[in-house]
Order: structure tokens, then C-alpha cells, then sequence
């Protein structure tokens, strides 16, 4: 059966590489495809190119290929080795892969281009890949990005923090905020966890961050004032953070109110916390009625509301001068609130209020409403990959999806 040309051809080999045999297994879904070469006088070094001599063979490799007619296609191949005077004995490139991986590059380029759609179980069910071979195929992916990312100055970036299995543990991320895309991704939220991401940057590019939009988080801000030249004029304690932080007041202070009323059998706070930390502009027409009564009423949480809604309004200001008016007036009535955890965070607003307004009224994206853009991204990442067994394979995700890399194969551009 002269079927070695009809596959040549369709596998795309090229010389010096031809097709030995092909082995039909039709019964277990396989076609196994033996590939040789013809003698060459030259191989080139795989660190120089320069023209060596044929050392030796490998033992013969296997490689997953792209499925022919549904039929499991795998490649056979003795890898040659090259002598090199200077690099000494190495195994040539080969065409079809890349040197560690076990599938062809159009096969890791076609799971790639899956994975970046569905989800790894599904990738996995249709390709029929088991865990650790989607993730062998998307860490190689990741480690080509990142090898391939050029050092650009970035300017405006983010810093944020994400939980792990619901709080156990935590990653910090830092984001572009520019191209909105994740640039570091590191264990924990300790000033450590940010220190490793400056080493990663050259002198210009650390001189070339403009702001850094973060929560008032002081193992952060320490980690940025020690690395980034005059930090106290480029952090920005974001929009996004600063809104956590009234909301998390209001909710304690919905608590505690809340208890006291159901002592007294009165419910109308139970099942609210969400609301108060929505916008009612977003509520449907008869939520936003019903709430409106709410928020109305001479409840303690309230008024807590109110002041939050009030903190938030320093956002619509262009100009610093009327910005810090406001604030001053914010900050008087809520001390005088009888709010203890308004009093707290109005307490914290006001020590850190020169970095709230840093770059306030201006385009930066630190000033966005959230700017922290590939957060839901990766509440996706998270829900696509409900597989992961540890950390790192959740951290190469993230990269995967959020880090805007170049992930395909070498041999396949
Ligand atoms: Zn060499």
C-alpha cells in the first residue's frame, strides 16, 4: 500500500524527513506514522546553526499529531544529534515539535486555540487529554510568553489581591492597566509578594510608572516606596478599594442594626446587604421602590448609606480644590455620625486621602471605575478551571488567559 506520499502530504514533512511506514490501528482509533531522514552531509547546532556532522540517534520519541479521519495520529521519530566544536554533542531541532513537548506544535497550537475558548475539561474531553497534559500544554504556553514579552515602559499599573479557594490563601496580581492585561502574578500578599515584581523590570521601565492604583494595603505601599522612585506622588488608593472599604462599614454597621431589630421582631433588614452596596440606579423599578423606603427610613444603616453614596461623590469632582471641600465637610459628618465604623473609615479616608486624590479629575485609568480590568476575566479563569489541583496551575492560568502573551509553538509561525 503506497500510502507513505498521501500522508507526507498531509502531515506536512518535508525533507530531509520522509514517511517509513504507517501503521493502521483501526480498532484502537491509532495511526502510528514512522518518520526517518535522509543522510544530510550537515546538520545544524541547535545553539549556533552552524554545520556540524551527524553524532548519533535518540531512541525513537513519539509525538501526538493532529487526528487524521478521528484516528489518534501519532508520530515516530529518532531525534539525530549534532556534533558542535563549540557547543558540543545536542539534539537538532526538529520541525514538527518543540524539545520537551510530547505533541506536534499544530497539535499544542490547535489546544491552545481551544483552550483559549472552553473549558479544560472540556478541551480535555474532546481531545481526549487528561490533567496534566492540559497543563503541561498551557504552562509551556505561558513560559513561551513570557519569554517572548518585551521589557515595554509601562505606566499605569495595578495592584490587586485574589483569593484562593474562598480566602484560605491569597495571590497578589499586578496588572497593566493600559492593555489591561496581568503582568505578575505572586503567592501571598505580603510586601514580599510585590518586592518580586520590580526585579522583573529594568531601571526605565521602574522609571517609567507613572501611578499605581492599589488598596490602602501596607505591606503594598511599603513594597512601592521602596522600589519606585517619589511613590508618594504616584500610588492611588482606587476607586474600586476605596468603595470595598465604605461598603464593608456600611455592612458592619447593617449587622449589628440588624440583630437589635430581629430581637425586637422587626426583619426589615434581613437579606439587604447586597443592596446597600448596589447602585439602585441598577435595581429593577419595584426593588428600587422598595429599597427606597428603606433607605429613607430613620434606620442607623441608613444613614450609613447615605454617607457612603455622599464619600463616593468626591469621584464627580474635576478640581482638587472643590474635591477637598467636600471631603472635609464628608469627613465632619460622619465623625459625628455616632457610626463607629463609619468613624473608623472615615478616619482611614482622611490619613490616606493625598493618595485618594492623586490623579483625581484626570483620563488615568487609576481613576476608572475599576481598575482592576481583568478581574472578571478571572472570575472566568476560575470558572473554566475547576480542576485545579494546586496553585500553580491556577497561576498559569491566569497568565494564560489575562497575561495578553504570545502563546503559540515556535514551529507553527
Ligand atoms: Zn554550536
Amino acid at each position: 500500500m503506497q500510502d507513505h506520499e498521501l500522508y507526507r502530504r498531509i502531515l506536512g514533512i518535508q525533507a530531509p524527513w520522509f514517511v517509513d511506514s504507517v501503521d493502521l490501528r483501526l480498532e484502537v482509533g491509532e495511526i502510528h506514522v514512522h518518520l526517518r531522514h535522509h543522510d544530510l552531509i550537515h546538520w545544524p547546532c541547535p545553539e549556533c546553526g552552524a554545520d556540524c556532522k551527524l553524532y548519533d540517534h535518540q531512541p525513537e520519541r513519539q509525538w501526538r499529531h493532529l487526528d487524521t479521519c478521528q484516528y489518534q495520529t501519532i508520530l515516530h521519530a529518532e531525534p539525530p544529534r549534532s556534533e558542535c566544536r563549540e557547543h558540543g554533542v545536542k539534539a537538532i531541532k526538529l520541525p514538527w515539535a518543540e524539545p520537551s513537548s510530547r505533541f506536534t506544535a499544530l497539535f499544542e497550537a490547535l489546544a491552545i486555540e481551544w483552550l483559549k475558548a472552553a473549558s479544560q475539561k472540556a478541551v480535555g474531553g474532546l481531545l481526549k487529554l487528561s490533567w496534566d497534559e492540559i497543563h503541561g500544554i498551557m504552562e509551556r504556553a505561558v513560559k513561551r510568553g513570557l519569554e517572548r514579552r518585551q521589557a515595554d515602559v509601562v505606566g499605569e499599573i495595578g495592584v490587586d489581591e485574589k483569593a484562593f479557594r474562598k480566602g484560605h490563601s491569597y495571590l497578589t496580581l499586578v496588572n497593566d492597566l493600559i492593555r489591561g492585561r496581568v503582568l505578575y502574578v505572586a503567592e501571598d500578599r505580603k510586601q514580599s509578594s510585590l518586592d518580586g515584581f520590580w526585579e522583573t523590570l529594568t531601571a526605565e521601565q521602574i522609571s517609567g510608572i507613572r501611578a499605581v492604583a492599589m488598596d490602602m494595603w501596607d505591606p503594598y505601599i511599603e513594597s512601592v516606596r521602596e522600589h519606585v522612585p517619589e511613590a508618594d506622588g504616584k500610588i492611588v488608593f482606587d476607586k474600586f478599594h476605596v468603595a470595598k472599604h465604605l461598603g464593608d462599614a456600611v455592612d458592619r454597621v447593617r449587622r449589628k442594626e440588624h440583630k437589635t431589630l430581629k430581637a425586637a421582631g422587626d426583619d426589615r433588614l434581613a437579606g439587604t446587604r447586597y443592596d446597600w452596596l448596589r447602585n439602585p440606579a441598577s435595581m429593577e423599578p419595584k426593588y428600587r421602590k422598595e429599597f427606597a423606603e428603606l433607605r429613607n427610613s430613620e434606620l442607623k444603616t441608613a444613614r450609613a448609606w447615605a454617607l457612603k453614596e455622599t464619600a463616593m461623590a468626591l469621584y464627580e469632582y474635576v478640581y482638587e480644590r472643590p474635591a477637598r471641600k467636600h471631603f472635609r465637610w464628608w469627613h465632619g459628618w460622619a465623625v459625628r455620625s455616632r457610626l463607629q465604623p463609619m468613624i473608623e473609615v472615615a478616619r482611614t479616608l482622611k490619613r490616606r486621602f493625598e493618595n485618594i486624590i492623586t490623579y483625581l479629575g484626570t483620563a488615568s485609568p487609576t481613576q476608572a471605575a475599576n481598575p482592576s480590568m481583568p478581574r472578571s476575566k478571572i472570575q472566568w479563569v476560575k470558572y473554566t478551571a475547576r480542576g485545579f489541583r494546586n496553585r500553580q496551575n491556577f497561576v498559569h492560568a491566569i497568565c494564560f488567559h489575562c497575561g495578553g502573551l504570545d502563546l503559540a509553538p515556535q514551529a507553527t509561525k
